[in-house]
Order: C-alpha cells, then sequence, then structure tokens
C-alpha cells in the first residue's frame, strides 16, 4: 500500500507555540493589542500590579513599569458624547463614581511606586492609543538606559 508523500508535511508542526503572533478575537483591547504588535511592542495582559495595588492591568510592559487601563466609556463616565442614556440612571452613575475613586487612588499608589500609568478609552482609535502607549514605553525606556549609565 502506497502512503501519502510526505514532502511538504514536515513544516506542519511548526505553527505550534507560535499563537501568540496571531492576536485573535474582537472588541477594543484585541484591536488594541494588534496596533501594538504592529509597532512591535510586546507586552502582557491581564496583569496583576504587585503588592499593595490590587489591581489587573489590562496591558503591562512589567519591565519597563508601564501599565494601561483601557476603560470603558460607560464606567469611566467617558466626555465623548457618543454615550446614550444609559449613564443617566442614578444607580449606575453611582457605581461608576466609586469605580473611578477607586481607580484614582491605586493609580496614585501606582504612581508612587514608579510605575507609569496610561488610561486609554475603548472608543480610541486603536492606532492612536498604540501611539500614546508607544511613546510612554519609549520615555520609560530612555528613562531607564539614562539612569543605568549613570
Ligand atoms: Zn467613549
Amino acid at each position: 500500500m502506497e502512503t501519502v508523500d510526505p514532502v511538504g508535511a514536515a513544516g506542519e508542526g511548526v505553527h505550534e507555540g507560535t499563537q501568540e503572533n496571531a492576536i485573535g478575537g474582537a472588541g477594543p483591547l484585541a484591536a488594541l493589542r494588534r496596533a501594538l504588535q504592529d509597532r512591535g511592542l510586546r507586552h502582557q495582559t491581564a496583569y496583576r500590579l504587585p503588592h499593595d495595588v490590587p489591581r489587573i492591568a489590562d496591558l503591562a510592559f512589567p519591565e519597563l513599569k508601564v501599565a494601561v487601563f483601557l476603560d470603558r466609556c460607560f464606567w469611566r463616565e467617558c466626555p465623548e458624547p457618543h454615550l446614550d442614556e444609559r449613564t443617566d440612571a442614578g444607580h449606575w452613575s453611582e457605581e461608576a463614581g466609586r469605580e473611578r475613586r477607586r481607580n484614582a487612588l491605586s493609580d496614585r499608589r501606582l504612581f508612587a511606586d514608579g510605575w507609569a500609568v496610561v488610561h486609554v478609552w475603548e472608543h480610541q482609535d486603536p492606532r492612536r492609543a498604540a501611539e500614546q502607549i508607544a511613546e510612554v514605553v519609549r520615555d520609560r525606556a530612555l528613562m531607564r538606559r539614562e539612569r543605568g549609565a549613570r
């Protein structure tokens, strides 16, 4: 019995372990991750921030101490007029207010701990958001090099 010609089959397994190169999915976070990847910015997702800041950063560059939060327009009370009447509901704006105060407090703790905190809105163009993040990452990398050279 003849077997199938194996030529061309050898490379079939090559894609295993490279799936990090393909950021799938829809939604603003996936779009932002793809935009960052296009710029060659390697990042971590759902990064648990250290010690007294019990918070998960949507994206992080831990070595440079850059934390990125993708703010949901609804919860963070986006100033853009694209939000509908949902935000008028008293209960939800109260919740959003609590969330905002909590986040402001943990932002301050992060700053005190030497982290840079970047907030981007989910409605933002992912390429513009990635540009904003890239700027901070560049600054931090530069800062670290300068400090290291001293
Ligand atoms: Zn918005």
